[in-house]
């Protein structure tokens, strides 16, 4: 890649969250196929991101090239107002049959974010089709939701965005996130600052929404699936919506296709986006209950107000139904399976270093916890050297590769993880 055209990147193109005085650098990939992306300079690196959790079957698969190919000689996009067509109907279709049974009726998004705006809104206008005025949500500490200013609000308040925007986002209730590990013991105490939000404050409630088991972004933390039970039971009790956002976790990443499936509940709302079109282009879905569509549907507006230029893209559509009957076809359990035995195996005995904080692993999720933050820029530079894309954030260097991930390339992970932390 010429230089000039890096600079021009530097001067006048942001990235995700850096700044345009002190960029952090960027890394030219020029192509990318299976596990590996292509460096300008003919470095190949294995990659431990999956693009933020999206490309679960690797780059340039020829099943989903082909799909967007095919699609797109029929038409890449039609609006989705009074039009209907083929792969919208055939994703939809393998959305309901996934989910659970009562997440019968599915709105397809733009983003995560938009997914999670969609949610929120849909509780919103559930109750105001009630008769009830309620504007809160209940939400936990460290958990994240996207970037929108409704996604924003359920956003962990300290760790994110709401100082900045302060007056400006709606002031939503955290309960304390829950403190019990995945494959710990159970705290029962862990679940009483949500009770006592929602015995206060119930009747304001619009919904409850969470990460269900990771929380991804604030702080990848892997907890109790009892915490997950106790919610949902709570909610009933006081028949309030419960929103589960598996935008990161969905699709197999956590062990499970889905995670509320690790304790068993199922959610009113729930939230798909990232590997939904296996990282290839972003689409999102948010899926609820006939009784929450029709109840919205009789209410003052007569349908739900929401109605993106490209909602229901129809090239997103095929690559997104290819992706899943991919899915389906490629053993996810059994590689997600071997992912974790193998992550256990190479990163847990890093626990015992002083400089490490914690070591945690969930299906293809390996986290480890530092100490002290990480320099970003720096432990990129030598992930690159040791031909491997792994980026950290914080205090955390993390794993989620793709599920192709064969072990010898699992392990050159996993061993340029080791050789940066001692
Ligand atoms: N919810 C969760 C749990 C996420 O991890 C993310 C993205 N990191 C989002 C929502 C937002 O998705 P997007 O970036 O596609 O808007």
């Amino acid at each position: 890649m010429n230089p000039s055209d890096l600079e021009f990147d530097l001067r006048h193109i942001w990235h995700p969250y850096t700044s345009m005085t002190h960029p952090l650098p960027t890394y030219p990939v020029i192509s990318a196929a299976g596990v590996e992306l292509e460096l300008s300079d003919g470095r190949r690196l294995i990659d431990g991101m999956s693009s933020w959790w999206a490309a679960i079957h690797g780059y340039n698969h020829p099943v989903l090239n082909e799909a967007a190919k095919s699609q797109i000689d029929r038409m890449s996009h039609v609006m989705f107002g009074g039009i209907t067509h083929p792969p919208a109907i055939e994703l939809c279709q393998q959305l309901v049959a996934m989910t659970p049974a009562a997440l019968e009726c599915v709105f397809l998004a733009d983003s995560g974010s938009v997914a999670v705006e969609v949610a929120l809104k849909m509780a919103l206008q559930y109750w105001q089709a009630k008769g009830e005025k309620r504007h809160r949500f209940l939400t936990l500490r460290h958990g994240y939701h996207g970037d929108t200013f409704g996604a924003m609000s359920v956003c962990d308040p300290d760790n994110s965005m709401h100082n900045l925007y302060k007056g400006y986002l709606p002031n939503h209730l955290f309960a304390d996130a829950p403190q019990s590990r995945f494959e710990g013991e159970w705290q029962p105490e862990d679940i009483t600052s949500f009770r006592q939000l929602l015995l206060q404050h119930h009747n304001e409630i619009a919904a409850v929404i969470l990460e269900p088991i990771v929380q991804g972004a604030g702080g990848m933390r892997i907890y109790h699936p009892e915490y997950l039970r106790q919610v949902r039971k709570l909610c009933d009790e006081y028949q309030i919506l419960l929103i589960a956002d598996e935008i990161a976790t969905g699709f197999g990443r956590t062990g499970k296709l889905f995670a509320c499936e690790h304790a068993q509940i199922e959610p009113d709302i729930l939230c798909l986006g990232k590997a939904l079109t296996g990282g290839y282009m972003t689409l999102s879905a948010t899926l609820t209950t006939r009784h929450v569509a029709e109840t919205i549907s009789q209410g003052e507006a007569g349908c739900f107000m929401h109605g993106p230029t490209f909602m229901g893209n129809p090239l997103a559509c095929a690559v997104a139904s290819a992706n899943l009957k991919l899915l389906s076809d490629n053993q996810w359990q059994q590689r997600t399976q071997s992912i974790e035995s193998q992550l256990k195996a190479e990163l847990l005995p890093l626990k015992s270093h002083t400089t490490v904080e914690d070591v945690r692993v969930l299906g293809a999720i390996g986290v480890v916890e530092m100490k002290q933050p990480v320099d970003m820029a720096s432990l990129q530079r030598r992930f690159v050297q040791h031909g491997v894309w792994i980026r950290p954030f914080g205090r955390l260097i993390y794993l989620m590769p793709p599920y192709i991930t064969r072990s010898e390339q699992l392990s050159k992970l996993t061993n340029a993880i080791n050789d940066v932390i001692i």
